[in-house]
């Protein structure tokens, strides 16, 4: 059965007063009801006494209704009315009535109507919940997460899990539309290679052998480009055993797509109609598409980080040049050092108070930066303790460099280019937020291209792919393998909302040899490579055809979408920061026995 608030059930069938039977939910009846006979079966969200009649009001997903008892009807009556607490379940049966006017509730969507009950009885007791199921309501995390069932009876989590609903019925209609097909890939698999721990599931059948839950569906969604199932998707769990930093749970869901006989340019298409439609789904709105691109280079050199959140300025610029015709010693160590001064012009930064600017130097210090050299713009010049260091024609060039006018204050770091970006990125959006440059309510999309293909691990000492090892370099680029691999750059792509990186992927390897040179770029040896990946490098040599995908978070688009502080807000059961369940208490320990089933022992050691 179906109920939506929308659609009246089927009165005939539903009208006796059967048991658990309802013929509306508690958010369906309106003023064009007065008169109906009806049954109506909820939660007692709130209850009043009221000189002999017992309103209560009648709560269920789809929303609240009131229902009048009157307990001197009978003693029956009498008793149910008193025995009423916050969360039993009531079933009420009765007549629909317009409420007395200047009792119409206009904040409810059933507010015109209440039911006086003739029939009523209790279906379900409760016990005294551990916190009030209200809107207004702030219980502590761990008490949300330990009764998430009784969470979702409050509006937010409710709502949040039914957008999300909504947002995956456009996607799967949307892809469907456009020829794809959503195919289950497997859980129990081998391991995958997004570059986080793997969650092993030890094999009894085969003692001593792991299966890893994937990190992504990868190399599967691979093998079924080459199986020619032409276009695939699957909203997916992946597992990645991380330490959960900031907002990231051990499992989230994607939204995994590959495509065959694709470029880069189609693959975008195909996804902002996807974005497109999600947008619509959840919120009614209309997105500008294409989505501009910004190149990776660009995007660490204007804002420090490769997702930007262009809803404001505050770009970054390199001062290198003009730092080194001054004289202060930090300046010109960091430069001789083969590192870079590089700067932002912070709006309105020269009305900082001392107190201020000690607050940013310390968030500068804390994101990891030795100091933060700082200058404000007057009306009258310059005003900085390092002032005295420049000249003001090179000050007037800074000036210019950063775009900042009088009244601004201009920071700088001078470190490693690496450092400048972190510290300078993460400080901007921290200011940007601070000083209200942000408008929550634009949505900036941006592709962010042009990723290098492969990062050098200086503790490893050895290259390491930026996306996976099957991102195809772009095809200029191939013959760098051989001379300067770090200067390769990818067919990646990746889509960046307000800042937040919302998905990611790449057109493929499909060639073997390409596939061998990525390996050996990567220093993965011929047996590690057909250890780990063997069977894909064989799928390669019967007839691969060119592919490329996409994978979309979708946790964090329906954080986004809700506005959310957390992805956990939109996870029916998410897990701590800790990477536990609080409801469950998993993980927890196991019998011996069934260790000793999987081989296995403990050492706590
Ligand atoms: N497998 C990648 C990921 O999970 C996405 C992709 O390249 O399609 O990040």
């Amino acid at each position: 059965m179906f109920y939506n608030n929308n659609l009246l059930v089927n009165e005939v069938v539903m009208s006796d007063f059967t048991r658990h039977a309802r013929t509306h939910t508690c958010g369906q009846l309106r003023a064009a009801d007065e008169g109906k006979e009806v049954t109506l079966v909820g939660w007692v969200h709130r209850r009043r006494d009221h000189g002999g009649l017992v309103f209560v009001d009648l709560r269920d997903r789809f929303g609240v209704t009131q229902v009048v008892l009157n307990p001197q009807i009978d003693a029956a009556a009498h008793e149910l009315a008193h025995a009423l607490r916050a969360e039993f379940i009531l079933q009420a049966r009765g007549k629909v009535s317009h409420r007395p006017a200047g009792t119409v509730n206009e904040k409810l969507d059933t507010g015109e109507i209440e039911v006086y009950a003739d029939h009523a009885q209790i279906i379900s007791q409760s016990k005294t919940p551990p916190f009030v199921i209200e809107e207004g309501e702030t219980p502590s995390e761990a008490v949300k997460l330990k009764y998430r069932y009784l969470e979702m009876r409050r509006g937010p989590l409710a709502r949040a899990l039914e957008m999300r609903h909504r947002v995956c019925m456009a996607a799967r209609r949307y892809l469907d539309a456009l020829g794809f097909l959503e195919v289950e890939t497997p859980m129990l698999t081998k391991s995958t290679p997004e570059g986080a721990r793997d969650f092993l599931a030890p094999s009894r059948l085969s003692p001593g052998k792991f299966f890893a839950l994937p990190q992504s569906p990868q190399l599967f969604k691979q093998l079924l480009m080459v199986g020619g199932m032409d276009r695939y998707f699957q909203i997916v769990k992946c597992f990645r055993d991380e330490d959960l930093r900031a907002d990231r749970q051990p499992e989230f869901t994607q939204i995994d797509m590959e495509m065959s006989f694709v470029d880069e340019e189609e693959v975008r298409r195909v996804c902002e109609g996807l974005i497109g439609e999600m947008f619509m789904a959840a919120r009614a709105i209309k997105l500008d598409t294409p989505f501009p691109l910004i190149s990776y280079a660009d995007a660490m050199n204007r804002f420090g980080v490769d997702r930007p959140d262009l809803r404001f300025g505050m770009e970054l610029a390199g001062v290198s040049a003009l730092a080194a015709q001054c004289e202060f010693k930090v300046f010109k160590d960091a430069l001789a050092g083969g590192g870079a001064v590089r700067g932002m012009a912070v709006p309105g930064g020269a009305a900082f108070s001392r107190k201020d600017l000690e607050d940013i130097t310390n968030e500068a210090i804390q994101l990891g930066a030795k100091g933060l050299a700082w200058i404000k713009v007057t009306g009258e010049g310059y005003q900085s303790p390092i002032a005295k260091f420049f000249q003001t024609a090179t000050l007037d060039g800074i000036r210019e460099a950063l775009g900042a006018g009088a009244g601004d204050l201009m920071v700088f770091v001078a470190d490693s280019v690496k450092a400048g970006y972190a510290v300078l990125g993460a400080l901007r959006l921290s200011l940007g937020h601070r000083l209200g440059l942000i408008d929550g309510a634009k949505l900036n999309f941006v592709w962010v291209v042009d990723f290098p293909l492969l990062e050098y691990d200086e503790e490893e000492k050895r290259y390491v792919a930026l996306h996976h090892p099957f991102t195809s370099p772009k095809l200029e680029d191939i013959a760098l393998f051989d001379t300067d691999p770090g200067k390769m750059r990818a067919r990646a792509y990746d889509l960046v909302l307000n800042g937040s990186e919302i998905g990611g992927g790449s057109i493929r390897i499909h060639q073997r040899e390409v596939q061998d040179m990525m390996f050996r770029a990567l220093s993965i040896g011929p047996d590690e490579a057909r250890e780990k990946f063997g069977f894909l490098l064989e799928a390669f040599e019967f007839g691969a055809p060119p592919h490329g995908g996409i994978a979309f978070g979708l946790d964090r688009i329906c954080a986004i979408l809700t506005g959310a502080e957390s992805i956990r807000d939109v996870i029916a059961f998410p897990k701590t920061q800790k990477g536990a369940c609080l409801l469950t208490d998993a993980p927890s320990e196991v019998a011996p026995r069934q260790l000793k089933e999987l081989g296995l022992k403990r050492d706590l050691s």
